[in-house]
């Protein structure tokens, strides 16, 4: 059987996600013998036609450029995983969707005359169909490996429906809500990044996208009951995942 033909673009992005395709190495030289990399442009110079078994698109989409790209970028792929926060819900480019953009633009570029953007920025299936989703910035190894094997052996990946907390209870930390009053997202935040933020006394910002049940309304509550402004709670919620209703939800509750 002919290996299965991987393809990895970028899009909007800081190509971190890519990079741990590469940081996966010892694991990489194994999978190398079951895969076929035919366009990826970070690790190989080699570029092959498509059509291609698997695309793993790194990147929002920000600019029409893109938006055809992507486009392109389905119609060569058998199937197409979103790779990190950025495809998945948007990531810190869509943070641009809730100020004047031209605003933006001219805080960013000297000369802005030349950037040709959209308004706003989305994740990838704002624009097209995607089969997987592999969330976090960056995303996290063990799954990105696990998702390869899974399409490998043609099993459904394992989503993680439990929020961080479950995670940093496992790893036995105290609360950072209860003991510093901090602005933690943990409990509306799909899990899977083993709570690396929380377990290193840092809270968590839903880079991960929210999890099934989140209630952020509810956590809302807590924050203002802790004295935080609402601004402060408002840009949290909107840092990361902004560009998903659970996390506008609780941007909207700030009030
Ligand atoms: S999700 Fe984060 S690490 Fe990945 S490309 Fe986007 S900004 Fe970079
Ligand atoms: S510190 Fe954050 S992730 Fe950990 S239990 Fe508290 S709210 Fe949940
Ligand atoms: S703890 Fe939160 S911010 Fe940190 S990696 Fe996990 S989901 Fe992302």
């Amino acid at each position: 059987m002919d290996k299965p033909k991987i393809a990895v673009y970028k899009y909007s992005s800081c190509a971190g996600c890519q990079l741990q395709f590469i940081n996966i190495e010892s694991e990489l030289t194994d999978l190398l013998g079951h895969i076929h990399i035919s366009y990826f442009k970070e690790a190989t110079s080699l570029e092959e036609d498509p059509p291609y078994d698997i695309g793993f698109i790194e990147g929002s989409v920000t600019c029409p450029h893109e938006e055809e790209k992507v486009k392109k970028a389905r119609e060569d792929c058998k199937v197409v995983v979103a790779l990190g926060a950025c495809a998945c819900e948007g990531c810190v480019n869509t943070l641009k969707n809730y100020h004047d953009l031209n605003d933006v633009v001219s805080r960013v570029y000297p000369h802005p005359e030349y950037i040709h953007t959209y308004e706003q920025a989305h994740g990838i299936d704002h624009f097209i169909k995607v089969d997987a989703y592999l969330h976090g910035c960056p995303v996290n190894r063990l799954e990105l490996r696990e998702l390869i094997v899974s399409v490998l052996i043609g099993k459904k990946p394992y989503l993680r429906p439990h929020a961080v907390c479950a995670e940093c209870k496992i790893n036995e930390n105290e609360c950072l809500i209860q003991t510093e009053k901090a602005l933690c997202l943990g409990s509306v935040t799909r899990g899977g990044c083993n709570a690396v933020c929380t377990t290193n006394g840092r809270p968590c910002f839903g880079c991960r996208g929210p999890n099934e049940d989140a209630n952020p309304e509810a956590l809302v509550e807590i924050f203002k009951r802790d004295g935080h402004p609402l601004d402060e709670i408002k840009r949290r919620f909107l840092y990361f995942s902004g560009d998903t209703p659970v996390f506008r939800k609780g941007a909207e509750a700030c009030v």
